[in-house]
C-alpha cells in the first residue's frame, strides 16, 4: 500500500510511458519561472510526484480517471516553457505530459486543427505546404506545443496582425477531457472555448484546438539600427502601423539591449536602438522607404530562403527570448511585462516619458501588436536591473502611475498576473470540467474562493 496515491499510478496503469526518476520529475515538474528572482524562490521544491506521457485518448482516460478516483492532483504540461511555474504542481500528484499526444489533423478554408501536444513549429510545417501558416508564434516555437500556447501563453510573432490568442476568432473551438471518475470528452466553441485560454490547465484537460490561420508568407527578416531613441520607435511604429506593409514581428530593443544579442552582434553599433523586423519579402521595398524617412540603417537583410538555410530566425530574439540572451549575459536582470495605453499614440508618449524616468534601470524592450479590439499599441518586455522584490514593486507601480498596465510576471496566481480580476464564467466551466478541484490546485483564486465560501478547504 502506498502512502501516497500518485506512485502507486505506474503500478495501477502499467501499459503507459511513466517518469519516475525524481531527476527527470524534478525536471518536467519546472518551466522558466527561473527568470524571476521571486517565483524561483517560491517555487523552489515544488514538484509532481510522478509524470505520464500518454499517447492516445484511452491512454489519457484511463489516468485521468484513475487520478478523479483516488483525488490526485494532475498538472497538465506541454513542453514546460511557460514563465510563471504554471506547469509546476504546488500539491504533488500527476504531472500529464501531452508532448507525445501531437498528431497533425487538418488544415483547409483559412482553419486548422491538430492535438495539443504539437510543436507550433511541427504544425506550421505541415501547414505551410497546405498554404497555411499559424498566426502567432511565440518565440519559443521550436519546442511549445499548441496546448501549452493555449494553456498558457499570450501570442507572438504574428500578434501585429492577429492579435493576442485572445482575440474572438483566432481559436475557433477546444476537445476537452472532463476530470471524473469516468471522464467525458466534449467539444467546446468559440467564447465556451475561449474560458479556458490562459487558465493555466486549472479549469478542462484540452485534447484538440481548432484554430484560424494565416496564408502562409515569405518572411524576410532584418535589423534597422540608430543612433536616436525617438527615432527608432517612430520607425518601428510606422511600419507597424502601414497597412501595405505585411508584417510577422516588428520589435523595438532600446540601448542597451541589443548588445546583448550575441549571436547577431555584426549587425549591431555599440549604443545603437535596434529594430528587429520579420516582413512579407513583398514588403521589403516599402519597408526600406520608411527606413529612410527616419535616418536608420538597415545592417541585417535575409530573404526566406536565406533565412530557412541558416536555420537562425530572428524571431528567436524577440518576445522573451531577449530575455533570455540578456540573462545569458546578466544573472541579475529580470523583466516586466506591461501594456500601454491604447489611445492612438498615446502609448508613444508613455514610453518616451518612462525611458526618461527609469533610465539606466529599466531597458526598454517593445513588441508591436493589435489588441484583442483591433488598435495599433505594443507591449512592454522591459529588462530591469533587479535589486529588491519592493524595488521592483516600485517600477511596477510607477508604470501604473503613467496609466501603463502591468501584467505581473512575478507571480503564479492567474489571476494574478491579469490585475487580480476573477472571472465566474471561467470557475462555473471549471465546477463543469473539473468538479472535485483536482487541475494544477492552488492556481485559481476564483476556485479557491468559492470553495472557501461553500466551507471546503482550498
Ligand atoms: P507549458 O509551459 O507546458 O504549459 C503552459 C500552461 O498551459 C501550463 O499551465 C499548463 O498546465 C497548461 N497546458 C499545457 N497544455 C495544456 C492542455 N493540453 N490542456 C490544458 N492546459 C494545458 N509566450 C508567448 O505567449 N509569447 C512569446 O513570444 C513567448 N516567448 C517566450 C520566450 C521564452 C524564452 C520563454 C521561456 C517563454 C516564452 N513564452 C512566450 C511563454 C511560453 O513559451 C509560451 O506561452 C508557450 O506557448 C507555452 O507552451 P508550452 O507547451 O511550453 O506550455
Amino acid at each position: 500500500v502506498h502512502a501516497n496515491p500518485a506512485a502507486s499510478l505506474p503500478a495501477q496503469l502499467p501499459g503507459l510511458e511513466w517518469i519516475v526518476d525524481p531527476l527527470k520529475v524534478g525536471r518536467l515538474s519546472s518551466d522558466f519561472s527561473w527568470f524571476s528572482p521571486v517565483l524561483k524562490e517560491q517555487l523552489a521544491g515544488k514538484r509532481g510526484d510522478v509524470v505520464v506521457r500518454p499517447r492516445t485518448e484511452d491512454e489519457i482516460r484511463s489516468v485521468v480517471g484513475a487520478c478523479a478516483r483516488q483525488g490526485i492532483p494532475i498538472t497538465v504540461r506541454g513542453s514546460g516553457t511557460g514563465n510563471y511555474g504554471q506547469s509546476t504542481p504546488l500539491q504533488g500528484g500527476l504531472v500529464l505530459d501531452l508532448s507525445a499526444y501531437n498528431a497533425f489533423g487538418w488544415a483547409r478554408r483559412g482553419v486548422g486543427r491538430a492535438q495539443a501536444g504539437i510543436r507550433l513549429a511541427d504544425f506550421d510545417k505541415h501547414a505551410r505546404p497546405l498554404g497555411y501558416e499559424l498566426r502567432w508564434l511565440p518565440s519559443t516555437f521550436r519546442t511549445a506545443t499548441l496546448g501549452g500556447l493555449f494553456g498558457g501563453g499570450f501570442g507572438g510573432a504574428g500578434s501585429i496582425t492577429y492579435g493576442p490568442v485572445a482575440a474572438t476568432g483566432n481559436v475557433l473551438g477546444a476537445r476537452v477531457m472532463t476530470v471524473e471518475p469516468e471522464p467525458r470528452v466534449l467539444e467546446l466553441h468559440d467564447a465556451q472555448a475561449m474560458l479556458l485560454h490562459h487558465t493555466y490547465g486549472t479549469t478542462g484537460i484540452v485534447l484538440e484546438l481548432e484554430v484560424a490561420l494565416a496564408p502562409a508568407q515569405h518572411w524576410m527578416e532584418g535589423v534597422a539600427v540608430f543612433t536616436d531613441f525617438e527615432k527608432a520607435l517612430h520607425f518601428a511604429n510606422d511600419v507597424s502601423a502601414n497597412p501595405a506593409l505585411i508584417k510577422k514581428d516588428v520589435c523595438f530593443l532600446g540601448a542597451p539591449i541589443p548588445q546583448y544579442l550575441t549571436p547577431i552582434a555584426e549587425a549591431l553599433p555599440a549604443g545603437c536602438h535596434a529594430v528587429l523586423l520579420v516582413i512579407a519579402e513583398c514588403s521589403e521595398a516599402g519597408m526600406r522607404q520608411v527606413l529612410a524617412q527616419h535616418g536608420g540603417e538597415l545592417t541585417y537583410c535575409k530573404n526566406a530562403e536565406e533565412v530557412q538555410a541558416s536555420g537562425r530566425t530572428l524571431i528567436e530574439f524577440t518576445w522573451n527570448h531577449t530575455t533570455l540572451n540578456a540573462l545569458k549575459h546578466d544573472k541579475s536582470l529580470t523583466y516586466i511585462q506591461s501594456a500601454f495605453d491604447p489611445s492612438p499614440n498615446d502609448y508613444l508618449g508613455q514610453i518616451v516619458a518612462l525611458e526618461k524616468e527609469l533610465a539606466g534601470e529599466v531597458m526598454m524592450h517593445l513588441e508591436f501588436l493589435r489588441t484583442k479590439e483591433g488598435g495599433l499599441n505594443c507591449s512592454g518586455i522591459q529588462l530591469v536591473r533587479y535589486t529588491t522584490p519592493e524595488r521592483l514593486n516600485e517600477i511596477m507601480q510607477i508604470h501604473r502611475d503613467h496609466g501603463v498596465r502591468i501584467n505581473n510576471p512575478h507571480v503564479y496566481v492567474v489571476e494574478d498576473g491579469k490585475q487580480g480580476k476573477v472571472n465566474p464564467e471561467v470557475v462555473a466551466l471549471k465546477q463543469r470540467l473539473d468538479p472535485q478541484g483536482l487541475l494544477n490546485p492552488g492556481k485559481l483564486r476564483g476556485w479557491d474562493e468559492l470553495r472557501a465560501a461553500d466551507g471546503v478547504a482550498a
